[in-house]
């Protein structure tokens, strides 16, 4: 999807998968390789759920039922695919997410600093270790690095907040080769 200009995203599209290409396999086969799939996916930062920014001074209000996608979803396809104008979906399927994907507002990495000092300095220590998608990443990837983190740390008996890394960094700590680029505390500064 093209990124869009101020103004150039009505539909408050995030992105668009294409399943059929990035899952193959998974239809019967009647219909496998003979339809097209796609996900649009819509809202989060663009709706008004969130607050105003200056890339998206005025945020829209977040649609009171999952039918009201499918409208501005196959709106935002036939624009950037013009192609598919004269294309009817076969099956559309809406669903409302609500609260799935975390946008990380500003301060967030002082937010984590702050609670990963408040567990591991309080009654939670040894006791509370985090990680999902509201913390150090929303893809599937960190999530899963951060839960390998963890477990390895309670293995080897160590009391694991799993906000380690967004911990003031000691003297002794500053090698740059010790934070992914993708996972650095900065990405989310
Ligand atoms: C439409 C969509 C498309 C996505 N596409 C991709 C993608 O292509 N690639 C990618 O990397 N990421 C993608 N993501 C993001 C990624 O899937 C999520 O950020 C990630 O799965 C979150 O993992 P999690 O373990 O933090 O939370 P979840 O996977 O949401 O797991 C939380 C679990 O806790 C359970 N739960 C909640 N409350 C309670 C409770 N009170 N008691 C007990 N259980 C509870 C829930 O039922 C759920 O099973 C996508 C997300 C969405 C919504």
């Amino acid at each position: 999807m093209p990124r869009p200009q101020p103004g150039g995203n009505p539909e408050n599209v995030l992105g668009v998968v294409f399943d059929s290409t990035a899952l193959p396999g998974l239809d019967s086969s009647s219909v496998e390789g003979k339809v097209t799939k796609l996900t649009v996916m819509m809202g989060g930062p663009y709706w008004s759920i969130y607050p105003s920014s200056p890339t998206n001074p005025d945020p829209a209000p977040r649609p009171g039922s999952a039918e009201q996608l499918v409208e501005p979803a196959l709106k935002h396809l036939r624009r950037v695919f013009p192609v598919l104008e004269s294309v009817e979906p076969i099956v559309t399927a809406p669903h409302l997410h609500l609260d799935c994907i975390p946008t990380y507002l500003p301060g967030h990495v002082t937010r984590l600093r702050e609670l990963h000092e408040a567990i591991r300095d309080g009654p939670w220590a040894g006791k509370l270790s985090l990680a999902g998608n509201g913390y150090g990443g929303v893809g599937v990837n960190d999530c899963v690095w951060s839960v390998d983190g963890i477990v390895k740390g309670l293995v080897e008996g160590r009391a694991v907040t799993g906000l380690e890394r967004w911990a003031a960094p000691s003297i002794d700590d500053t090698s740059a080769s010790t934070i992914l680029p993708a996972l650095s505390p900065q990405a989310y500064e």
